[in-house]
């Protein structure tokens, strides 16, 4: 197999394809180049919304070839935290990089106007995107959808107006219900006046031995599909988490005043599933199908005229923007996401910083002169609707701070012992105990998806663990996502990947490799995100923890600081940092 890297600079609209084994050789695929690649292309300093930050999309050895193999990782620098930026999103985006031949792709510089990177195979050409500039990432997917060729291997990414705007904590959206959600790439795409990607190929992929490979897929679909992943993940889907974290007391209720919702039954998972899904979806390569699509029925106009909007929805965005906002109906919950979907605003984000302004607005720091008179209070989605699209065409200062993300707009206004950010990150919806908390601190994107700390908890809460314990647990996870990452894997499927699983699929398509030399591998590549990290000023003694981590009640009951800067101390130790 060729493994190439297409070079794109919007400055000059020129490209050019280089092989690359030796990076894909020493670092897999996916993460792994990655992060090699940004540290090629982004020097230390390098503002994250000039023209000389890169962005970075890979994937790995394994992406169109095996079962749920299907992400596609983007590296680049964090306009929200200003330091390592990585997000991972499915759709078609993999399948569509494998057929057209770049296992990664990297765009530099800025178009002189709003502009599209249209890919067929090996010819690129960048086009005019003026008359799509200002419109919804959604309409957009649609008005590019007519244009462009390649339907059936094909994928189209774009940002809606919060990313043209830099909003920082902007998305990408991927084949309409997928996104690279997380720490502002959308911005990255907006300051390159990038709105969009379009990509297809028509490249045979070989696999050296067909029978080998034939017995590995067999072997990994069957796994996918009948053991429990399948039914976690397809039926209810992930939002089947709200009624569990509820009633263990993990669900963040409003700016995690609360870690359970009162409501919680009327927005849990099974509510949406008996009242609006609408149907599911999967990425390309995947059998489980865990996208649900919820169809949400509005009046445009009297006399009963009705549009109805598809919107996606999982665990993340009903904590965020429903008991995160105190929001009591599934149907309000629809409506904000379908706002994010269609500025392309970054779901957890958006809501996080909603709840910290309802609070601080509750608190009198600041008032309604700020909000320009729009009523963020608990539950009122009227009001939450109209503060988004005010955090996206900004029109005064306060809406502006909200548009840098939450930790700024505490820095600025105060309340920062309820700024819900870690690492500068927004938080995810698990209030589960120390593991969680420490773990999104450590993580390289300050994600809960970085190692499940989440989970951690939730085991020690059924049987105790130590601090040294769950840190030992954090630094494997760290590590062996780190492996996971660089193939590109979808994480609900990371069970079905198992050590020997890995070493087997490698082996089928030609790439040998021991588990010691992964083990190895994982670990290489966290450390390399840590440079990177460190380099652009991330210093893991000066995190800040808000306070009302510490006074609400976790599953886990009280945490305390003490317990978190233990397993900080003895998380520098392990890692052997000073
Ligand atoms: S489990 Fe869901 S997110 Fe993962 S690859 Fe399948 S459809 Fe996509």
């Amino acid at each position: 197999m060729l493994r190439k890297v297409l070079y794109i600079d919007l400055t000059s609209g020129e490209s050019f394809i280089q092989e690359r084994q030796e990076l894909f050789e020493d670092w897999m695929g996916g993460t792994g180049a990655g992060i090699k690649l940004l540290q090629e292309e982004c020097p230390s300093g390098t503002d994250p919304l000039s023209p000389e930050a890169p962005i970075i999309l890979s994937i790995g050895p394994l992406n169109g070839i095996f079962p749920v193999a299907t992400k596609t990782v983007a590296t680049f620098k964090s306009p929200l935290t200003g330091e390592l930026g990585e997000s991972y999103a499915g759709g078609r985006l993999s399948l569509a990089m494998r057929f057209a031949g770049h296992e990664a792709i990297v765009i530099r510089g800025r178009a002189d106007r709003p502009s599209y990177i249209s890919i067929n195979d090996s010819k690129v050409e960048i086009k005019d995107a003026t008359s799509i500039w200002g419109i919804d990432a959604q309409t957009t997917g649609v008005v590019l959808r007519e244009h462009e060729t390649g339907v059936g291997r094909r994928s189209i990414i774009r940002i809606g107006p919060a990313g043209e705007r830099l909003v920082r904590y902007a998305g990408v959206v991927v084949d309409t219900y997928r996104h690279f959600g997380r720490l502002g790439l959308g911005a990255t795409f907006g300051s390159k006046r990038l709105k969009a990607l379009v990509i297809s190929g028509t490249e045979h992929v070989d696999v050296p031995d067909a029978r080998r490979y034939k017995e590995v897929y067999n072997r990994l679909y069957k796994t996918a599909v009948q053991t429990d992943v399948m039914e976690k993940y397809h039926d209810i889907g992930t939002s089947v988490n709200i009624n569990v974290l509820n009633w263990l007391k993990g669900l963040p209720t409003k700016n995690f005043i609360l870690s359970s919702f009162p409501e919680g039954e009327k927005i849990s998972g099974e509510m949406f599933a008996e009242k609006y899904l609408f149907r599911r979806l999967s990425c390309a390569g995947c059998p489980i199908g865990c996208v649900h699509i919820a169809a949400l029925k509005s009046a445009f106009s009297t006399h009963h005229e009705f549009e109805v909007r598809k919107v996606s929805y999982d665990y993340e965005p009903i904590y965020s923007l429903g008991s995160n906002l105190g929001v009591e109906s599934a149907e309000g919950i629809l409506q904000l996401i379908d706002v994010c979907e269609r500025t392309g605003l970054d779901v957890m984000s958006a809501g996080v910083v909603l709840s910290w302004a309802t609070e601080a607005l509750e608190k009198g720091l600041i008032t309604t002169s700020e909000t320009l008179d729009v009523p963020m209070q608990w539950n009122n989605v009227e009001g939450y609707s109209r503060a988004l699209e005010n955090i996206v065409t900004a029109p005064n200062e306060f809406y502006q701070a909200l548009a840098r993300g939450v930790d700024y707009a505490a820095e600025k206004y105060g309340g920062r012992d309820f700024a819900m950010a870690l690492g500068k990150n927004e938080v995810s919806g698990y209030h589960t105990g120390p593991a969680s908390i420490v773990g999104q601190l450590v993580g390289v994107r300050h994600s809960h998806l970085d190692n499940a700390g989440y989970s951690i908890d939730q085991k020690a809460a059924k049987k105790p663990m130590d601090p040294e314990r769950m840190v030992d647990e954090l630094i494997r996870e760290d590590n062996s996502r780190g492996v996971f990452n660089s193939l590109v894997g979808c994480l609900f499927a990371r069970g079905v990947y198992t050590e020997e699983n890995i070493i087997d699929s490698l082996g089928a398509v030609g790439i040998v490799k021991t588990g010691e030399e992964l083990q190895d591998l994982g670990k290489r590549i966290f450390e390399e995100k840590y440079k990177f990290k460190v380099q652009e000023g991330f210093d893991l003694s000066h995190v800040r923890v808000p306070k009302r981590f510490y006074e609400t009640v976790s599953l886990s009951g009280s945490v305390t600081p003490e317990t978190v800067e233990e397993m900080l101390r003895i998380y520098r130790k392990k890692r052997g940092w000073s």
